[in-house]
This record gives C-alpha cells, structure tokens and sequence, in this order.
C-alpha cells in the first residue's frame, strides 16, 4: 500500500475516532478504534481461544462463575455486551475478559478465589478493564499508524501474521500468542478501583478482593502473565485496603451475598 494511500487512511481514522468519557471515571481518553470494532476483536479473540482449550465441565464451579458473571455484568451497566463467561480447565492462575464482555476463568485460580466473592472480585476487576476499554487505548498507544490502519481492513482476515499477533496480545492475550503486552500500572490499579466497585455493587464482600492478593502473593514466584504483568501483590493488597471504605455504603446498598459460596476441591 503507498504510502499516501495509508496517510489518507489514517487521517480518516483519527477524524472517526474520538475522544471518549468513561461513565465510571469521568475520565477522557483518545481510541483509535471504536467499541464495536473492539467487540468485534474481542468476540473473534474469544473463539480461538475456546477452540484451542478444554472447557471444565465442573457443574458446581461452572453454577458459581454464571451466577458472579451475571451479578458482576448487571453492577457493570453494560446490557449491551455480549457477555459470555466460560471456565476452561487448566492449571494457569488467570483470568480475562475480552472487549465486548467475553469471559474466561482458569480453574487453576479456583483455590485462590476461595469462594464466590474471590471470584466477584476477579471477574470484577476483569470486567473492569473492558468496560475502560483499556485494551483499546493501549492498541491506539502500541500500534503504528501502519498497524492502525490494518487493524480495520485486512487483520481480520488474515491467517496468522505478526501483526495479528500484536493486536491479540494488545487484547489481553499475550499468553495465547507468545506476545505479552501487559496493561499501564496505571490501568491496572483503575481496574482494581471499578473492579471494587463492581463487586461491591453486585452484593460481594469487598474485603475478600485484598484477600486473593494475599494469597497470590503467598505462591508469587516468577509465575504466569497475570502475576509478572501485574503490579506486586502486596501494593495491590494494600491499595485495595484503603479502598474499602469507599465501597461499603455501595454494598450496603446491594443485596449481600457475603462471600457466597465456598469453593470445594
Ligand atoms: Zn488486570
């Protein structure tokens, strides 16, 4: 493609593309690509990932993460995502959800999680990054103008390439991919603020969100994505503590579930 072609393009995107105001935050931000092409991504993003995994067919554990998925989906004021929440069988400590509310829990975070409310508060903080839409400001953040434009057109229906790859890894899926392009601090500790705020909103103890990273932190030796991408375990355990206060009167508004659930191995 000429070079000038590409700048015509480009020029157009950025006259499409706008400055955003997060409802949750108040907070502006520039995205290159709009929330239905992120959903759009997100979805496509989902089924590969589906398709390369085995799903757990644990009744119990698959009951809880449908009743947190839709609590954590209702507190998010999204009724407009495609929410699908889906729990794969492996032993990775992880979680995502993908722009557009595409959800996948890894049973091996289970025991971390404890109960119910452990898994409000991951969900929550999960859900959290796409209703942001942190992984659309850092594709407009890593990604050239050359990248930007093929984002749109061409990505999509391309087999494998680098590119591809990028972009999967721009959506949270930098383990899938071999690429890992992990979220801002800054993303982050907004996440665990709204992801606080979900929980609480749904009807789950909140004081259980600094419990898991206790019981991260417990078992943190150079492991997997979420952990060496994220920000430490004990300044997460700590920020969420000072949190609290701030979301108690929103749960006791809620329904209180408590921590729900416990569960079992
Ligand atoms: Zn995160």
């Amino acid at each position: 493609m000429c070079f000038f072609r590409l700048l015509g393009i480009f020029t157009l995107l950025v006259l499409l593309s706008s400055c955003v105001t997060n409802p949750e935050t108040g907070k502006k931000s520039f995205i290159l690509i709009s929330e239905g092409q992120e959903a759009q991504l997100g979805a496509q993003a989902y089924q590969e990932v589906l398709s390369k995994s085995k799903l757990s067919h644990r009744k119990d554990w698959n009951a809880v993460l449908q009743r947190v998925g839709k609590r954590i989906s209702e507190a998010a004021h999204r009724s407009d995502f495609q929410w699908e929440f889906r729990l794969i069988d492996s032993p990775e400590k992880n979680a995502f959800c993908l722009p557009g509310g595409k959800v996948a829990v890894y049973t091996g975070i289970i025991p971390i999680l404890k109960n119910e409310a452990g898994m409000a508060a991951v969900i929550g903080h999960e859900v959290a990054h796409a209703t942001l839409r942190h992984s659309g400001q850092r594709l407009t953040a890593n990604l050239g103008t050359q990248l930007g434009v093929l984002v749109l057109g061409q990505v999509l229906a391309q087999e494998d390439s680098q590119d591809k790859r990028l972009i999967l890894a721009a959506l949270g899926l930098g383990a899938q991919v071999g690429v890992i392009l992990p979220f801002s601090r800054a993303n982050e500790s907004e996440a665990d603020e709204i992801g606080l705020r979900y929980m609480a909103r749904a009807g789950y103890d909140p004081y259980q969100a600094p419990k898991i990273w206790e019981r991260f932190g417990a078992q943190e030796k150079g492991g997997p994505a979420l952990l060496s991408t994220h920000p430490t375990s004990d300044s997460r355990k700590q920020k969420l503590q000072e949190l609290i206060p701030e979301v108690l009167p929103v749960y006791e508004k809620s329904p209180q579930w408590g921590v729900g659930v416990d569960f079992t191995p």
